[in-house]
């Protein structure tokens, strides 16, 4: 490709993208629950002061990202379809784990939410793979080297449906229900981490 040529394709594509670390190469991701995995399982979290990180999860994150994979949260968020909490409250407990995050270090790519009900049939809401095809687009991520890590059977099935390999933590209050069989599992972020960087 003609150095002209790569250079009006970057013009296309927005300064604004590049600026964000998206180059022309696919990387890997890791997709990240929010509520029990990064963040203390309240149920329905809708207030930004009720933010509570679990303990060192910014190491965890900060060495996933030393090692090339963006860092993507995927979280079902009912609570705004039941009238819980509003679109913006719960904008403002994303904005709020952000900031907390990157004043310790540790840097999100992007977060992604599903505000419907379970029932409502929409294409995002987890194990449904939307949010993970949406942030492939997004992000160019290569799908194939990607995790997912919940504490949840929704989040086990996001793996298979979506084509990512799961890793379960027992934080949270991961799901009673049908765990598939062969979907690893360890105690925490950090304990995933380091079993992602082993592989
Ligand atoms: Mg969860
Ligand atoms: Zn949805």
């Amino acid at each position: 490709m003609s150095k002209n040529r790569r250079e009006s394709n970057n013009m296309h594509d927005g300064v604004g993208l590049w600026s964000l670390g998206i180059g022309p190469d696919k990387r890997p991701a890791i997709f990240l629950d929010r509520d029990g995995t990064i963040l203390d399982e309240l149920g329905y979290l809708g207030d930004p002061d009720k933010v509570v990180l679990y303990p060192r999860v910014q190491d965890a994150l900060m060495l996933l990202r030393e090692a090339g994979y963006l860092l993507l949260i995927v979280t079902n968020q009912s609570g705004i379809a039941r009238g819980y909490f509003s679109l913006e409250d719960s904008i403002a407990v994303n904005l709020k784990m952000i900031r907390i995050l990157s004043e310790l270090g540790a840097v999100i790519d992007g977060v992604y939410f599903c505000p419907h009900l379970p029932d409502s049939g929409c294409p995002c809401r987890k194990p449904a793979s939307g949010m993970v095809q949406k942030a492939e687009t997004d992000f160019n991520v290569n799908l194939e080297d990607s995790w997912i890590i919940g504490d949840t059977d929704k989040d086990a099935l996001l793996g298979s449906e979506a084509g990512i390999r799961p890793l379960l933590v027992k934080t949270g209050k991961r799901d009673k229900g049908a765990v598939p069989s062969g979907v690893p599992a360890v105690a925490d972020l950090n304990e995933a981490a380091r079993y992602i960087l082993e592989e």
